[in-house]
């Protein structure tokens, strides 16, 4: 039975918080289709304090990089690369395939890429450079030939270093906007920004809730919302290094839930005694802070099993396994976006440096999809061609008699004159 060494959440998601911002994001999406650019001007200013144009072009875009040190450049362009080679990798396993079921009965699956893409960089609290990495390149590896890249304005100063990403990584198009009004924006079009196919990338309750409520309309890569850290520890587990890692992630957000689940009271202890000490003197502790009081859980099991069954429960965005045997989490687990095996990695090189992606689901949402990767830009589409007429005819006859039993007279129809052409059976109709 897990012993809790820290209580469970004392909020949920699911309260009357979620329908205020259900209410506030659809008066939002309404007024920009009905007034577009005018009402993306308004949120803009209402939201960000941002008044000048959205769109950069490719001067302003310069402009904005030569203000960067050398290093920062260097970095970003060391971290895209690992991030291409991934994504590159996963480009190549997905391979076009066409069998032939009967004789000269061709049937083939294409991967085709979406031919607009929205990748939306959040950076309300902070600039997240990488996110322009997750989500460009994996649409640019992915073949998609227009991106559209927006970020919000951090207290109304552009994001220096993000633009560079975006830029980078292959932007065809960057927008300084932020929130519901720049996924709206990119969903249904404006006077300046023609409408995408598609939307991917993370953010707050607004910018999740903008996706869900325009889900249909345009296509989106999954909910990825306030991040969640899960580690499972023995009682070999590195008890200081486990507390940095909790609160490397608590430190997104005030809603950013950090979870240990340990075989190992002593482990439990000493984590929270570091986790207390660590916090005061955290830059960040506004948000890492109430994240950790909030949200924060540290549960003793009896052993590994248990620890890894718990996990699967939460079914959280990035989940650590800091034990003797890592690997073991590999067969062991099932619902999770990233793991991170050992005390050798964390989720930080997920989050800025390792190249896999860090836009993952979080919410629950691991129950049924994986994070963003290459395969989420593509359409898996099917075509079909028959080159022998026997077997056409033989699948005219059985078509005709399928249909009939579902009532389709039409749809036999189309089955029985290509069997009659290649001397099959007449029938009377
Ligand atoms: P953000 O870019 O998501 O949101 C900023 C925007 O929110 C602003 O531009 C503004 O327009 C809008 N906004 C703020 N207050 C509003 C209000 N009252 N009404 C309407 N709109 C409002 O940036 P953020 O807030 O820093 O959040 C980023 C989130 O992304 C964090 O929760 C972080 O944990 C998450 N994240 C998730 C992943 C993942 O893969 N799951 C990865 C990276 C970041």
């Amino acid at each position: 039975m897990p012993r809790f060494l820290k209580s469970a959440p004392t909020k949920s998601f699911t309260d009357t918080t979620q329908a205020d911002v259900a209410t506030r994001v659809g008066a939002i999406i309404s007024d920009i289709r009905s007034n577009g650019d005018d009402a993306v001007r308004r949120y803009a200013e209402e939201f960000d304090r941002w008044t000048e144009p959205f769109r950069l072009d490719d001067a302003r875009v310069a402009e904005i990089m030569a203000t960067l040190d050398q290093q920062v450049i260097d970095d970003i362009v060391f971290v895209q690369e690992q991030v291409r080679r991934f994504a590159q990798a996963q480009r190549d396993s997905l391979v076009d395939i066409e069998v032939e079921t009967l004789p000269g009965v061709h049937l083939g699956q294409k991967h085709v890429p979406v031919q607009a893409a929205g990748a939306y960089i959040p950076g309300g609290k902070y600039p997240l450079t990488a996110s322009a990495h997750m989500t460009i390149i994996t649409a640019k590896v992915a073949g998609v030939p227009r991106v559209v890249a927006c970020t919000p304005p951090i207290r109304g100063e552009i994001p220096a270093a993000t633009v560079a990403a975006m830029k980078l990584a292959g932007a065809d198009e960057i927008y300084i906007l932020g929130g519901v009004q720049a996924v709206t924006a990119m969903a249904v079009g404006t006077e300046t920004i023609a409408p995408v196919n598609m939307i991917a990338g993370p953010g707050n309750a607004y910018v999740a809730e903008a996706k869900r409520q325009l889900f249909g309309e345009v296509g989106i890569d999954l909910f990825a919302g306030p991040t969640e850290i899960l580690i499972v520890a023995d009682d070999d587990a590195d008890p200081f290094l486990t507390a940095v890692d909790l609160l490397s992630q608590a430190e997104h957000g005030p809603e950013s839930p950090a979870v240990l689940i340990t075989t190992s009271e002593a482990l439990g202890r000493r984590v929270m005694e570091h986790i207390e000490q660590l916090l005061p003197g955290m830059p960040t502790r506004d948000y890492a802070g109430p994240a950790w009081r909030d949200w924060g859980q540290v549960i003793v099991v009896d052993d590994l099993d248990e620890a890894y069954a718990l996990a699967d429960d939460f079914a959280f965005e990035h989940v650590q396994i800091f034990t003797a045997e890592p690997r073991a989490a590999l067969e062991k687990m099932h619902d999770y976006g990233a793991l991170f095996l050992g005390e050798n990695t964390c989720v930080s090189y997920g989050d800025k440096v390792i190249g896999t992606n860090h836009v993952l689901p979080t919410l629950g949402a691991a129950r049924y999809t994986g994070g963003l990767w290459v395969g989420k830009y593509l359409r898996t589409v099917t075509y079909q061609e028959i080159t022998d007429t026997a077997s056409s005819a033989t699948l005219g006859e059985v078509c005709g008699r399928a249909a009939r039993v579902e009532l389709f007279e039409g749809h036999a129809r189309s089955g029985d004159v290509r069997s009659w052409r290649h001397g099959g059976t007449q029938h009377d109709w």
